[in-house]
This record gives C-alpha cells, structure tokens and sequence, in this order.
C-alpha cells in the first residue's frame, strides 16, 4: 500500500491474526449469519480496535491511516472487517463533539473492549438517503431526553453496547433550514433494551448484522447529547469523509483478495492442455482490475494523507470511496468469470466475497450520492435536491 504511513508493523500483525480466521470460519458465519465474535473479540484483545481512540482514554492514538491498513489487510486476507468497522469511523463524532464525561465514561471501556460502540443509527424508513427529513424525535423532559420512531439498517445493534443515534429535537416546520433541529445522542442501549428499545434483525445476502430499531418513548439522560442540541447533522457530516475513506480501504483490501485469487487460479487451472491464464481472454480482466484497483488505491493513499494532516477533503473522500468500490466490484466480477463453475462454489469464498463487495455501491452512502457530490460540490452543477 501507498499510504505515506504504511503501518507495515500493523499490516503484518493482522494478517498474521487473520491466518487464524480461515475460509471455513467465515463460510460457517455466513452460513449462520452468525456475528464473527471469536474474530472481534481477538482483534479487540490485540488494541486493534482501539487504534483511533486516544492514548489518555486507553487507545492506540493512532491516525486515520492506521484504521485504514487494519480495515484493508482485513478484507484482503479473505475476511470482511463490516462487523466492527463502525467503531472506527463513529470515533471521530465522539472525539470532535463529545464532552470530557462522555469520553472519560465510554472510551478507557471501549479501548478494552469492555464496552462495544458499533451501531450507528441514521437511516429510517421512510425518509432513506434524505437524512435531514427523518422522523425520530427527540423530546427534552428536564434532565431526561424521550425518544420515538424508528431506524432501519442500523447494523450490530445486537452485538453494541452502545448506539450513536441521530434523531429531530426542533420539528422540522420549526427550523430556518432543515438541516438544523438534529441532534446526535450517545445511547446506552443496556438500559432501555427489551423495555422501550425493540431491535428486529434483518435478513441480507450476506451477513452483517443489520436490523430495525423501534424507540417508543424511550427515556434517556441528557447526559447522552453529544454535543450542542440541533447542531447533530453537522457532526454526523463531519465524520463522513473519515467514514467514506475507511469504507474505501475495506474495498481496496477486496479487490486485492479478488486479483490474489484470480491470478492463482488462471496459473494453476490448466483446461485445453494449458493454463486458462495463458489466454488473453482471461489474462486482460486481470490486468484490468489491477489497474483500476492502483488508480483507486492511489486516490485513496492521498485522501488520507489529506485527511492525517488535518484537511477535511471532501473531494478526494469522495472520489476514493467512488472508485475504490467500482475497483472491488469490477474485481468481484472478474474473479467470478475466470473462476467459472467454481466461482459459485461456496468453499472457494468468491461467491461470499462477491456477495459482500456489492453493498459498497449502496451503502454507507449510495453511488448517486457520491456523483451528486462530484458533480454538484466540486464541478458547480445546478443542484438536484
Ligand atoms: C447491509 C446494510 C447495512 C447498513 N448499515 C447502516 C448503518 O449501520 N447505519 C445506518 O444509518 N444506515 C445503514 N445502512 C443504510 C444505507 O446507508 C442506505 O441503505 C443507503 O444510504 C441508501 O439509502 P436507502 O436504502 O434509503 O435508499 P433510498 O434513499 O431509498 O434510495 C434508493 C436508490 O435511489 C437513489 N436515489 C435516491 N435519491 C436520489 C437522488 N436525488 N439522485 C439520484 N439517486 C437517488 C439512491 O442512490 C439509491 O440507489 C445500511 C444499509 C445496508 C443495505
């Protein structure tokens, strides 16, 4: 990888970690649609999981570009990094907007893996990719918040202690601009869950622990605001672009483990007397995919470096997550083609890992989403919505 901080010392811890998680492993999780919890709780013994988190609150205190390499060398040693992920790119809203208490309370229980924080609640039914127009409620009672409505795609819910919720504290007939009257709350969902917290899983084509959230009255303390009141679609924005570049690692890491996989099979898979690699036909998809893949990695490498620095590069996040996620879906592609028959076989991971790679076109933030953003925020088109 080209990061400037290559983190080689944490690229080899993981892959060496990620040898104890097989194919198999993640074939029976799938199969199951089981939570990988043998698979987190190691990386979270290692203080992998902690990288982001300050050295004073227990963690690693590491840049982006360390999460990064962990979520890449993940994906590309077979695994998907999509149960713990959110861990990563919530800390940023935590650690920018939380108070002391917050952080003094939560995060030395992160770091050790006492406390989980992997759900991430944005998304609601009926308002989808319009986040400003969702309907969750939030209702200031003195020293209590009463929260109502619903999330859907709210992953991990089951497996996290604790739940960054964004939800309206100011009706939307009330605010100037609809962006305002949002507010972000730190959940801890141990206290309300089985009485005014339901969460119902969501069966997907891969598994990812992802679920419905239903809040009826709901009473948290006000202590769980993070941040100012009705400022919350901002913070929620500003941790987007460190979201969109560890996504975009997780699918670099993708499409390097679909390339790896390719190429040794179209050397070792020999039919009409030779190797099925010894044809062009097979041969350029290959090539092809490497050098989409570069080109992404290269975006990517230098929105961190961007990032690390103290920019806020929405341009190049978002051109990292575009082409990274058309890198790994256009190798999933491949890999498949030059797999044939066996492709579709479940003991040899293609079919999961194409399974797996497809979401990144949808979510966190679908690929009209990003183009809207290339073509309205950086080339000045007339806006759409
Ligand atoms: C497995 C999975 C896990 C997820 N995990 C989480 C999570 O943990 N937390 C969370 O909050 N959310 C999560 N999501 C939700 C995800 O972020 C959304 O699915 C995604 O942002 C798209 O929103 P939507 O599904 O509501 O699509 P919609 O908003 O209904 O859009 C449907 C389609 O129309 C397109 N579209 C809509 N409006 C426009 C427009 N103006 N211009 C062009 N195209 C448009 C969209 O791009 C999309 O392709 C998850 C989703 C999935 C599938």
């Amino acid at each position: 990888m080209t990061y400037k901080q290559n983190h080689s010392d944490i690229r080899e811890g993981i892959d060496k970690l990620c040898q104890k998680f097989s194919g198999e492993y993640w074939q029976k999780c799938d199969r199951d649609h089981a939570y990988p919890i043998d698979f987190v709780n190691e990386l979270t013994k290692e203080g992998y999981l902690s990288a982001l988190i300050p050295e004073e609150y227990g963690g690693l205190g590491l840049p982006l570009s360390a999460g990064a390499a962990i979520l890449e060398e993940i994906h590309k040693s077979g695994g998907n990094a999509g149960a713990c992920h959110a861990q990563m790119y919530t800390m940023g809203t935590v650690l920018r907007h939380g108070s002391k208490a917050q952080k003094e309370k939560y995060l030395p229980n992160i770091a050790d893996g006492n406390l989980r924080l992997q759900a991430f609640g944005v998304t609601e039914p009926t308002s989808g990719t319009d986040t400003t127009a969702l309907r969750t409620s939030a209702k200031r009672m003195g020293d209590r918040y009463i929260v109502n409505g619903q999330k859907i795609w709210t992953s991990r819910a089951e497996h996290s202690d604790l739940l960054l919720l964004l939800a309206r504290t100011t009706p939307l007939e009330e605010v100037s601009k609809k962006t305002e009257g949002l507010s972000v709350f730190l959940v801890d969902m141990r206290q309300v869950l089985g009485k005014s917290l339901t969460i119902r899983p969501i069966r997907t084509m891969m598994n990812h622990s992802t679920t419905e959230l239903f809040f009826d009255d709901m009473e948290i303390p006000a202590s769980s605001l993070v941040g100012e009141e009705g400022k919350g679609f901002r913070y929620i924005l500003s941790g987007m672009n460190a979201e969109r570049l560890l996504i975009a690692a997780e699918c670099i890491g993708d499409a390097k483990w679909f390339i790896g996989k390719a190429t040794s099979y179209a050397c070792d898979r020999s039919i009409f007397k030779r190797p099925i690699g010894q044809n062009q036909g097979v041969q350029f998809p290959i090539a092809r995919a490497y050098s989409q893949m570069r080109g992404a990695e290269l975006m990517l490498s230098h929105a961190i470096e961007l990032y690390d620095s103290g920019e806020n590069p929405g341009e190049e996040a978002n051109l990292a997550k575009l082409l990274s996620s058309d890198a790994s879906w256009e190798a999933a592609e491949m890999c498949i083609q030059t797999f044939g028959g066996f492709g579709f076989a479940e003991e040899y991971d293609v079919e999961r890992k194409f399974r797996e790679a497809r979401l990144y076109q949808v979510a966190p933030i679908s690929t009209n989403m990003v183009l809207s953003y290339i073509a309205e925020h950086v080339l000045g088109l007339p806006r759409s919505y």
